[in-house]
């Protein structure tokens, strides 16, 4: 009979992290925890990072930082990209919307982790979906016969809110120059990311500064505008309050 494994995906966003959290002291079964590191976290997500490590090298659970083998500033701007019309292009450029490369980055990377660990294992792998974000709970349904995907946080009926509630309680923030990241955006992913509204660019601008002017360098790295309209334009119309 083949072992089972219970691992833990986490991102490190408010909700995984509450999960993960929850689970260490419920004492659910847990043998790993995985993150993968896009390469373009923000600073507050590497300091939980190096918390939880502390966490989880005193409880003897293993933890796994997973990359892709690039870097993500070598898919972005420098891979040969060859497109349909013949052409070559270099690097993905912007992450985000249709075209998540670094998502399908991330998928592919964990696939290949479990292959080469796991292959002869059951996994039982933790997701940390909120119970208020329907669109993206996937059933409790098997993948493959070894792979078995489920959802803590919707089985003990955790919002978001309730997630990022409960961090704090634990003494987590996501703080950066006094400002907690989840006060100015509403998801706390990628810095470079094109899914960012416009109230999160503002107060990126406002409040983030140092990544305004990474997104900035971005942009003049892969010559595509940010967000299609490019960081110019934001700057006119967001800090000058004016609508888009
Ligand atoms: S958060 Fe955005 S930039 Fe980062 S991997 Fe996901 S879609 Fe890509």
């Amino acid at each position: 009979m083949a072992d089972v494994k219970y691992i833990a995906s986490c991102s490190f966003g408010k909700d995984s992290l509450a999960m993960v959290l929850r689970l260490i002291e419920k004492d659910y079964p847990l043998d790993e925890i995985i993150f993968f590191d896009t390469g373009m976290e923000f600073h507050a997500i590497y300091n939980n990072v190096e918390k939880l490590s502390k966490i989880l090298l005193d409880k003897k659970i293993k933890f796994s930082i997973l990359k892709d083998k690039y870097s993500f500033e070598f898919n972005a701007f420098q891979r040969e990209v060859h497109k349909k019309d013949g052409t070559i292009a270099y690097g993905y450029d912007w992450c985000g919307g249709i075209r998540r490369w670094a998502t399908a980055s991330k998928l592919s990377t964990i696939k290949r982790y479990y292959k080469e660990n796991y292959d002869n294992e059951i996994i039982i792998e933790y997701v940390g979906i909120a119970s208020d974000e329907s669109d993206r709970i996937e059933k409790y349904r098997i993948k493959r016969m070894n792979y078995i995907k489920i959802y803590p946080l919707v089985e003990w009926g955790m919002t978001e809110n309730d997630c990022l509630n409960y961090c704090y309680k634990q003494g987590w923030n996501w703080k950066e120059n006094g400002t907690d990241l989840y006060q100015i955006l509403d998801r706390v992913s990628c810095w470079c990311c094109v899914n960012k509204n416009q109230k999160e660019i503002k107060n990126i601008m406002m409040y983030l500064p140092e990544y305004w002017e990474r997104i900035k360098v971005y942009e003049r790295r892969c010559g595509v505008p940010y967000k299609k309209k490019g960081t110019e334009y934001f700057e006119k119309k967001l800090l000058n309050n004016k609508k888009c």
